[in-house]
């Protein structure tokens, strides 16, 4: 295992700190006593001991104020998956990062921890306990993703301990938590309007969903961990719940414990595959017609349908990681913050 180094400033600057991860990340910093800047495009929250730099990742002008005197920058922004703009994702995730890479080195930064994403090696295939050795997707199964792919490679070709510059990219994967905006909002949102009936395959594919305690204990390890003379240094390391979960009992026991009914009817997963490409060559054919933003896609099945879960065993060795809340506590977590969301019994 590496040396931790408890760095000798503990000033850090989060980047896309008023999102989902950013949050929790920055609230588990300030825990553990380091001084936090948030750099974001908005103000998400209030909180008199961070200081706010609002601003846009692709503007060094924006950024090197928020970079002044900091130790370890956390970069975890990114447009939203759910966006599926092309030109945005290329413009902040790719581009953007450059900028990061460029500021950070001009402010005399000397750690820099990206979150990336377990996707990065995805193809819609069955990848089972898929370790960092895997290769970069040829064929990333959406434009967030084949822009995650070059950040990330950005990010670790940056690495440059001979001038005192390291850094290290961590993926999770199926982020979950409490004020999550996306996942379980969706998934109810979907059980009230009838839609979440059927499980795609056989509801034994297992996944990683994995809990936003965890990713930050990842991260924050990592930025301890990570030194010129460390493996993590220029290294991908996956952090997940170490505890794989089917994909349709993971939906199944959120939607229960919120008093939902968890999807019963299965379809096999070539049928719901195919037809799924049948919609989208449908929609692409009406497209000069009608603009249709389809839900069912090939992606979204392929996500549904097959195992993807992930070895973190590179981030055990090399800084001693092992998650802090295990699957059932964090589903009981996740269940309670939504109480808001609960249908009435
Ligand atoms: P989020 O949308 O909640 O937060 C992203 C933040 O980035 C937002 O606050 C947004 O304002 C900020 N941002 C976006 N563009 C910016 C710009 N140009 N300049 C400054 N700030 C900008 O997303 P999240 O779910 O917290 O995801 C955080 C990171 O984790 C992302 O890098 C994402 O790719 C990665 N990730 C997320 C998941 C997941 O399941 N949520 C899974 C794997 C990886």
């Amino acid at each position: 295992m590496a040396t931790r180094i408890r760095p000798a400033s503990k000033k850090c600057t989060v980047i896309g700190g008023s999102g989902f991860l950013g949050q929790h990340m920055v609230e588990r910093l300030l825990d553990k006593g380091y001084s936090v800047n948030v750099f974001d495009m908005r103000q998400g929250f209030e909180n008199e001991r961070v200081h706010f730099f609002i601003g846009d990742l692709c503007s060094k002008k924006d950024l090197l104020p928020a970079l002044q005197g900091v130790n370890v920058v956390f970069h975890c922004a990114s447009p939203a998956p759910s966006s599926d703009n092309k030109e945005l994702f290329y413009r902040v995730n790719y581009t953007g990062t450059r900028t990061v890479l460029q500021a950070c080195k001009e402010a005399g930064v000397q750690k820099l921890v990206l979150t990336s994403s377990a996707s990065v090696i995805f193809e819609g295939k069955d990848i089972k306990n898929g370790s960092e050795d895997l290769p970069y997707a040829k064929k990333p199964i959406d434009y967030y993703t084949e822009t995650k792919i070059l950040q990330e490679k950005e990010v670790l070709g940056a690495n440059d301990p001979a001038n005192n510059f390291v850094t290290v990219a961590i993926r999770p994967h199926g982020i979950f938590g409490p004020r999550d905006p996306q996942l379980v909002p969706i998934m109810v949102e979907t059980a009230k309007s009838g839609k979440m009936k059927f499980m795609i395959g056989n509801g034994k594919n297992l996944v990683d969903f994995t809990f936003v305690e965890n990713v930050v204990h990842g991260h924050i390890l990592a930025a301890e961990y990570l030194h010129k003379d460390s493996p993590l240094s220029g290294k991908a390391y996956h952090i997940t719940n170490d505890d794989p979960i089917p994909f349709w009992t993971f939906i199944s026991r959120v939607l229960i414990g919120l008093n939902y009914e968890a999807p019963k009817y299965k379809i096999p997963f070539v049928l719901a595959y195919y037809l799924a490409v049948f919609l989208s060559i449908l929609v692409m054919i009406l497209s000069p017609l009608v603009k249709i933003k389809p839900t069912f896609t090939p992606m979204r099945v392929a996500l549904a349908g097959t195992y993807h879960y992930y070895s973190c065993e590179r981030a055990k060795k090399d800084m001693g990681y092992k998650p802090v809340v295990s699957m059932d506590k964090a589903v009981e977590k996740t269940v309670q913050s939504y109480a808001h969301l609960k249908k009435a019994s």
